[in-house]
């Protein structure tokens, strides 16, 4: 069946991922409107990379299923699941270090023709403009929050639907965390993109997002709006 805008962008059923004997992700379950901005929360080790790296393909599911705007994407290699217009931004970054700032854009929208390109990279450097000053210089030499900038923009070149974020402010000074919220927030509407964001920072993910659900040890323990959360999150389940 063709994709559709009116389907989900995201639904997860009873999603079971393991490595080797130790499960890490137990029956969850979510389903995300388009254009939603939901966080996944939860403490190290909860599962929250496992959940983003099964639906980007990078793992597989032992049970349970994906589909992504009413495509399944439960079993599809992580090229073809992109294909489906999903884009990663794993955790740490993972910019081509000896490769220019625009280099590494354009290696995002590879499939795109000459003027789809020029465009989507105008549209991400002005969303970065740090990133057009820094067109030619090799990526390496960017600070850390420019880094996660390119990896972000990085991850829009390739036109995707759905955008998962493993942990954006991670290493990050608090001024740079509050600008990235800032950008965070303005994607969603801006790109036509759903948004994922995995985050230790609660407090951070539950201002960007509309809705959250919390991880503890592979489960889910808790979901609901943002604005609900917040109260009482980090004293219940975070512990912080
Ligand atoms: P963090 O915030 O530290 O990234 P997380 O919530 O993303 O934590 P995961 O990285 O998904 O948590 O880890 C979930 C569980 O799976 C943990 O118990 C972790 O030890 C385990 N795990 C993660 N990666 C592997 C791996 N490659 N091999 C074996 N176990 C793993």
């Amino acid at each position: 069946m063709a994709p559709s805008s009116s389907k989900p962008a995201l639904e997860v059923a009873d999603l079971s991922v393991s490595y080797g004997k130790a499960v890490a992700l137990r029956g969850f379950s979510m389903t995300v409107a388009p254009g939603e901005v939901v966080a996944i929360l939860g403490p190290n080790g909860a599962g929250k990379t496992t959940l983003l790296r099964a639906i980007g393909g990078a793992l597989r599911a032992s049970s349970g299923s994906i589909v992504s705007f009413g495509v399944e994407l439960t079993r599809m290699t992580p090229w073809r699941i992109a294909t489906h217009g999903v884009a990663v931004v794993p955790q740490g970054r993972r910019c081509f270090g000896s490769l220019s700032v625009e280099e590494n854009l354009r290696i995002g929208g590879f499939h795109l023709d000459r003027a789809s390109l020029r465009a989507r990279l105008d549209e991400i450097e002005a969303l970065f403009p740090v990133l057009r000053t820094k067109r030619a210089q090799d990526s390496a030499t960017l600070s850390g929050g420019q880094q996660q900038m390119l990896a972000i923009g990085r991850a829009l070149m390739s036109r995707p639907r759905l955008l998962l974020l493993d942990e954006p402010s991670l290493g990050l000074s608090p001024l740079l965390v509050q600008e990235m919220a800032e950008t965070l927030r303005q994607l969603a509407g801006r790109f036509d993109v759903t948004i994922i964001l995995a985050e230790q920072n609660t407090r951070l993910a539950l201002r960007i997002a509309s809705r959250a659900y919390v991880l503890q040890a592979g489960r889910c323990v808790r979901e609901g709006p943002s604005a609900s959360l917040a109260s009482d999150l980090h004293a219940t389940y975070l512990g912080a």
